[in-house]
């Protein structure tokens, strides 16, 4: 009988049954899986996030077992967890049977930084091994942007589309043009049911009574019997179908809108399932565009081409971004902001009916999807002028999908331009008028969107001009705003006074909204 040599980890967002490590059993071979306080507790973390990852380990160590692999895996509450990798690891290794140590590579700086540490520590043998689940590797990017002052995302989205021959006739685009961005931005018009969202129904109260007994701080709601979120790879795959089949249709035409009536309208809600790598990004593409061509006649371009675009583009993109701007990217604050998240973002009471609306099912569901997070909560907070840190830290935390190699990108940079727009052009921050044209909040609020001064005036519309007017000299000389500056010189002073002091009451105490 074969002695076990190899020690191999796998981290909790690593479930990739599909991974050339997994095709055969081997004596030889030991996995480890950890649930770890380092990872409950680097951030406070949505309660159903940490029950998604921790069951989706659960279940991916089963099979694995089931398929004949051995696995050792270390429940929180074991007497022998130490709590962290680096501790774990090393108290396995002090069984002498191991010669080797090998991991797969982790998507985020930090975990980068320690298991190199780790394994550098080590007195045997080690490699690092790539997860096989992205289309890009992490030194791609720094050829593709070296030299470029800005990283565009839609010359890197070509390449991509080049590279994997995705929805290309040829040398040219499908359809005639790569980008169908104008088509997709529809405000829900009930024109088309929205589809009832695919929920799973996952009992988890055993393992949330186990994070409650270990005293592990969490927030938001959960209804333990039934975690809506898929745990394993062929949960994904249901779900991805009846994406496939209910959403992919509108997908396109209602990307940026916005409704009460609905919490996920006809978007996929596949990132957790992307994210552990339940789900290959491949597949996931692969498997839309046969969706639509099979059904040509009812799928236009412009719904494949805008579902392409996120996973191809922008999640690719968004990654290597990361590697090429970690460990920096954690600390930049080109606006320094420095005030602190209002406590709304924790419970939801806020009078604006937006915020209200895009918190409340973030807290209820650990979702809210992109333009919530982009035009309402990432532009409140950067128009409020928070701290990119704190608004991070809300990020990281309250997403079922929030890891931090596509969270930070999406937030510090794209979100709160907190990189002087080495992402985006400009920032991304607008008044009422923009969430109303996408939305049907602005009628049901408390706050009037067509004024910017007075009682009732809208926050988003007083502090959109204030984040301009205080930040004119960084801004003003970007020719993408310019025009904002124009229209702010021609208001009559006596209103621009007014909508400043407007701002400054409101900013004074930003929990009273
Ligand atoms: C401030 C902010 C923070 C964000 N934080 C995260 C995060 O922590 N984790 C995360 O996965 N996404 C994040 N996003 C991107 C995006 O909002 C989510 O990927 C999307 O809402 C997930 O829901 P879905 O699966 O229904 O997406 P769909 O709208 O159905 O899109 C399909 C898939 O495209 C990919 N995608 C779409 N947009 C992006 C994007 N901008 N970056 C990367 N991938 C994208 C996702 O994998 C998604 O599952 C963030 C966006 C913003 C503005
Ligand atoms: S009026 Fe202003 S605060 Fe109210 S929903 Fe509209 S944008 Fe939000």
């Amino acid at each position: 009988m074969a002695t076990n040599k190899i020690l191999r980890l796998i981290l909790g967002d690593q479930l990739n049954e599909k991974h050339s490590w997994f095709q055969k059993p081997d004596n030889a071979v030991v996995y480890v899986m950890m649930e770890i306080r380092q990872e409950t507790d680097y951030v406070k973390h949505h309660v159903q996030k940490v029950l998604a990852f921790f069951a989706a380990m659960r279940a991916f160590a089963e099979k694995l077992r089931e398929k004949g692999h051995t696995v050792i895996y270390l429940r929180l509450d074991d007497p022998k967890n130490k709590q962290t990798i680096a501790d774990n690891i090393k108290q396995l290794l002090k069984k002498k049977q191991y010669t080797r140590f090998e991991y797969l590579l982790p998507d985020e700086h930090r975990l980068d930084v320690e298991l190199r540490k780790l394994a550098k520590s080590l007195s045997i043998s080690w490699e690092a091994v790539d997860t096989e689940h992205f289309l890009t590797r992490r030194e791609d990017f720094k050829d593709f942007f070296t030299g470029k002052k800005r990283y565009l995302m839609e010359s890197f989205y070509r390449q991509m589309r080049h590279k994997h021959d995705i929805l290309m006739d040829g040398d040219k685009p499908q359809g005639g043009r790569w980008n169908f961005d104008v088509e997709n931005r529809r405000r829900y018009d009930g024109r088309v049911p929205i589809p009832k969202p695919k929920l799973f129904r996952n009992d988890v109260s055993a393992l949330h009574k186990m994070i409650e007994k270990a005293g592990v701080k969490t927030f938001g709601t959960i209804k333990p019997k039934s975690l809506i979120w898929p745990i394993s790879r062929s949960q994904s795959l249901s779900l991805l179908s009846a994406f496939l089949k209910n959403g992919l249709k509108e997908f396109g035409t209602y990307q940026d809108a916005m409704t009460t009536e609905s919490w996920s309208l006809f978007h996929a809600r596949i990132s957790f399932a992307l994210n552990a790598k339940m789900l290959h990004p491949l597949e996931v593409i692969e498997a839309a565009i046969r969706t639509w061509k099979k059904q040509k006649h009812s799928i236009k371009i412009q719904q494949i081409e805008g579902f392409v675009r996120q996973i191809l583009g922008w999640r690719e993109y968004m990654r290597g971004i990361y590697w090429t701007l970690m460990p920096k990217l954690g600390r930049m604050n080109f606006f320094s902001h420095r005030a602190a998240l209002p406590a709304y973002y924790w419970t939801a009471e806020t009078k604006m009916r937006c915020m209200q609306a895009a918190i409340g099912q973030s807290l209820e569901h650990a979702y809210a999807h992109h333009i919530q997070r982009l035009m309402v909560t990432g532009n409140f907070a950067l128009l409020a002028g928070v701290h990119p840190d704190q608004v991070e830290e809300w990020y990281l935390g309250v997403y079922i999908d929030a890891i931090q190699w596509v969270e930070m990108p999406n937030t510090r940079a794209m979100s709160q331009w907190a990189d002087g727009g080495l992402v985006a052009t400009k920032p991304y921050v607008s008044s009422a008028n923009y969430i109303n044209k996408m939305s049907d909040y602005c009628g049901q609020c408390s706050y009037d969107r067509q004024k910017a001064h007075e009682e009732s005036a809208c926050p988003f519309n007083c502090l959109f001009w204030d984040f301009f007017h205080r930040h004119r000299k960084k801004l003003e000389k970007n020719a993408r705003i310019g025009m904002m500056y124009r229209t702010w010189n021609r208001k009559d002073p006596e209103d621009q006074r007014r909508i400043l002091k407007q701002a400054e009451f409101y900013k004074k105490d930003l929990n009273r909204l």
